[in-house]
């Protein structure tokens, strides 16, 4: 094994950086592999575009007879370009991207053939639904699953298939993938934002949430990561003792990006150009070997596909280039964690973004209702929030030693949390003149357009507002950004709805009636005196902050079992009911598959790591062991009783070695048996808590004494590729 260690550095030593040419401009390729509007206007008739756009703005049905124009049209452009098959794309809860090809190619007798691809097949699929995801939807309903195009986020190319992205159901209109809930959560909040944006402009007709991910992963030589078991088939180091040198001179951060990461960054661009993913921002991240990418922000549902279509490219493209791409939160015990920043912001069809303040003292008023709106929401659904990025690899980001923490608090900056805390102050009921002078003039309209304060962000909050936008720090690097945005998405167009009702009652009550902007006043009043737990300004990272948030009596699920039961609450399966984004059975079933899910990964991650410890380290260890006790008992030939001065140390380290092979050996047992316990629970609640809290902490043990294995076992025989080599090689 050590042999094939040694074999991989050599190899990785030797990679040269990949020659990419770079002949045309990047905004001549930006978009040429999509069925975007200059294509449709080329491709399809005047009937068909019409069609599509009017679905794509307003949400219309496309007819059947239409559909067929469509399919025609898309068929036309994507021959032209090469392409043989299609597929539906789609988000299924695998976390992973399914498609499926079927060829255009047609017999039609006669040893004759014909390209096709009609309406029917545009619209709707039937995959084989059976395997994937779906906790019980298909017990209880025995249902197929189906796939429906969404005209929202438009077609590509890929390599030479057509891919329509696509939502994924069950025959009986239950959702199977991350898309159908996102759409319906994005329809809801539009809908709530729309009636809130009539007090301050009768002529916004649809509001838009926009999505800006900021992807963070490592790049690791590909042989490098192949001679790790763990790498290959868990996505992290199960093991491995932290390198002498690690992040600590911060020398990587914003620094030179390494040539051949460099080369892929740059093949990846196109790539993603091609497929009209707007990236605009790389650079080198906090950790060696670790780096960013980000797009310029878009419509939150296009965003979530290009996110997902991003990461199966880079997977792709490091192929090319000889590197594997680790999504995972926390590849690397002790260096610097990935996460996905989700930054997200509403914006009306007139132009305006509901969260960046204005230029008049009215405009800035609908960005502070906006504003407080959200953090109320935010505050109100904590747990849900918490839950809607918990999995088994983000455990190891949230709320162990690195920030953001497991808490979810709102950072907003020192300006306004003072317009807040004046805010706080409005008289209630009707306002004076002057007061209402005294606000316009130097509370809402004193926000400056551009919020400098929050430049200067707080870098270890979970959700921080900056400037014209709230970012979503907990992400998980390997998460689907659909499930964060339908979450958030959600709560804040509940909020909305109860503020609109609000504000109404206050405007309408007989006689006493208070005029718009004082109804607005007196209700956000409210909402800050009552949402103040949620706002955090100091750092969130330690213990400090632990302590004062659970005097706020604010969560701190440090687990995924425990933070996913927030997805059940009475209350939020009421909430996204009543919103129509999840039924249910749908809430109950998927939180049933992330609860699987996280079973899986424990296990998966279990069984790896005794195999290893097992059977590469432990067999190592005594091969070493070996090589001493031969040196004692020749030191003992050659100088009889004498010997103990001479071999003494070598003595030291038997004794050592076998204590720490007999610790893997008993935890490894103990850990096998308490998965074995695990494996017979029905209740998957119980299941999940069992390789939480029976299962998992044996990796700790085990892992520690392969670590001090690692550094008393002679580097030549040492099998497992060092953090040192998978971390600085570039
Ligand atoms: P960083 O957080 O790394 O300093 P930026 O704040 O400049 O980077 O931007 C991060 C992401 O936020 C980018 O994808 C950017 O397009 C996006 N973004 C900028 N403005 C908005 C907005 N109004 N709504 C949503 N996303 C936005
Ligand atoms: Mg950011």
């Amino acid at each position: 094994m050590s042999t094939l260690r040694f074999y991989a550095i050599k190899q990785a030593l030797n990679k040269k950086p990949i020659k990419i040419e770079e002949n045309e401009r990047r905004s001549a390729l930006f978009g040429r592999n999509v069925f975007n509007e200059d294509k449709m206007r080329q491709y399809l008739t005047k009937e068909a575009f019409v069609s599509v756009m009017d679905a794509v703005l307003n949400g219309t049905k496309i007819e059947r007879v239409v559909a067929d124009h469509i399919s025609t049209g898309m068929k036309e452009w994507a021959i032209s370009k090469g392409v043989t098959h299609y597929t539906h794309w789609f988000q299924p809860l695998t976390g992973a991207t399914a498609e499926k090809h079927d060829a255009f190619f047609e017999p039609i007798g006669n040893g004759r053939a014909i390209e096709k691809f009609g309406g029917g097949q545009l619209v709707q699929q039937e995959p084989d639904a059976s395997s994937f995801p779906n906790g019980g939807i298909r017990n209880t309903f025995e249902a197929r699953g189906y796939t429906a195009w969404d005209p929202t986020s438009p077609a590509f190319i890929y390599g030479t298939t057509l891919c329509i992205p696509t939502v994924f159901v069950s025959y009986t209109g239950e959702a199977l993938d991350y898309k159908t809930p996102l759409l319906r959560a994005l329809q809801a909040i539009d809908s709530a934002a729309v009636d809130v944006c009539k007090y301050f402009d009768k002529n916004v007709k649809k509001v838009n949430t926009s999505l800006g991910w900021e992807q963070e992963y490592f790049l690791i030589d590909r042989g490098l990561a192949a001679s790790r078991p763990d790498i290959l088939l868990t996505g992290r180091t199960l093991l491995g003792h932290s390198s002498a040198k690690g992040q600590q001179l911060d020398d990587h951060y914003f620094g030179t990006i390494p040539k051949r990461a460099m080369q892929f960054m740059r093949d990846l661009e196109t790539e993603c150009m091609l497929l009209g993913i707007p990236v605009k921002t790389r650079h080198n991240e906090v950790a060696p070997n670790q780096f960013e990418l980000a797009p310029v922000y878009d419509e939150a549902n296009l965003a979530v596909d290009h996110n997902s279509l991003l990461m199966d490219l880079m997977d792709r493209v490091a192929e090319r280039h000889d590197f594997k791409v680790l999504f995972h939160e926390k590849p690397f015990k002790g260096v610097n964690g990935s996460g996905k920043h989700n930054n997200w912001s509403l914006s009306t069809n007139t132009g305006v973004n509901l969260l960046g303040p204005g230029k008049t003292p009215m405009s800035n008023l609908q960005f502070l209702t906006f504003f407080i709106n959200t953090i109320k929401a935010v505050n109100e659904n904590e747990e849900l929030v918490r839950a809607s990025i918990a999995s088994a690899s983000n455990d190891h980001r949230l709320g162990a030693n690195e920030a953001p923490p497991a808490i979810i608090s709102v950072f907003i900056g020192e300006q306004l949390t003072r317009v807040l805390d004046e805010l706080e102050n409005v008289t209630n009921g009707k306002l004076s003149p002057e007061e209402k002078t005294d606000l316009k003039l130097n509370v809402v309209g004193k926000i400056p357009e551009i919020l400098l304060d929050n430049t200067d962000r707080n870098r270890t909050s979970s959700f921080a507002f900056t400037g014209n936008k709230f970012e979503f720090r907990a992400v998980g690097s390997t998460a689907n950004c659909g499930k964060p945005m339908t979450v958030l998405s959600t709560i804040v167009a509940n909020q909305l709805i109860k503020f609109k009702a609000e504000v109404d009652a206050l405007i309408d009550k007989k006689g006493k009636g208070l005029k718009k902007d004082e109804a607005i006043f007196n209700v956000l009043r409210e909402y800050i005196k009552k949402s103040k737990n949620i706002l955090f300004e100091g750092n969130g990272y330690g213990e400090e902050w632990e302590i004062e948030a659970k005097r706020r009596g604010l969560s701190n699920y440090k687990t995924t079992p425990e933070a996913l039961k927030a997805k059940i609450s009475e209350k939020t399966i009421k909430m996204f009911e009543d919103l129509k984004v999840l039924n249910r059975v749908e809430s109950i079933s998927r939180y049933e598959v992330e609860m699987e899910d996280y079973v899986m990964h424990i296990q998966i991650e279990g069984r790896v790591l005794g195999d290893i410890a097992r059977n590469h380290v432990v067999p190592i260890a005594v091969k070493y062991q070996n090589v001493l006790i031969e040196n004692v008992s020749g030191l003992k030939e050659i100088y009889g009783d004498g010997f103990k001065k001479l071999a003494g140390e070598q003595m030291t380290l038997i004794e050592e070695i076998s204590g720490h092979i007999a610790s893997i050996n008993s935890n490894v047992t103990k850990m096998i048996n308490a998965r074995k316990e695990a494996n017979h629970i029905e209740i998957i609640e119980d299941k999940a808590d069992a390789y939480c809290f029976k299962v998992k902490p044996f990796f700790d043990e085990i892992r520690y004494h392969c670590d001090k294995l690692e550094l008393l076992v002679d580097d030549e025989l040492w099998p497992l590729t060092k953090y040192r080599e998978l971390l600085f090689t570039k």
